[in-house]
């Protein structure tokens, strides 16, 4: 199982985590915003938080 965390505050909603994942959505507020915050898988999540440039995802195995 994992969490997924994001710090909001540090989204500069440039839309790469969008771009690369499906759980990713931009939102009204010009943010990104996971579907899902728990998953079975990691999959394209992993992706998503690489690619962030402020660094704002977390990926916590629980
Ligand atoms: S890649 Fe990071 S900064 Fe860009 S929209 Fe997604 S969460 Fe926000």
């Amino acid at each position: 199982m994992f969490k997924i965390k994001q710090d909001l505050e540090k989204c500069i909603g440039c839309g790469s985590c969008v771009a690369v994942c499906d759980n990713w959505e931009m939102r009204e507020d010009g943010k990104a915003h996971p579907k899902k915050t728990e998953l079975e898988e990691i999959g394209c999540n992993k992706e998503a938080k690489e690619i962030c440039p402020v660094e704002c995802i977390e990926i916590e195995e629980v």
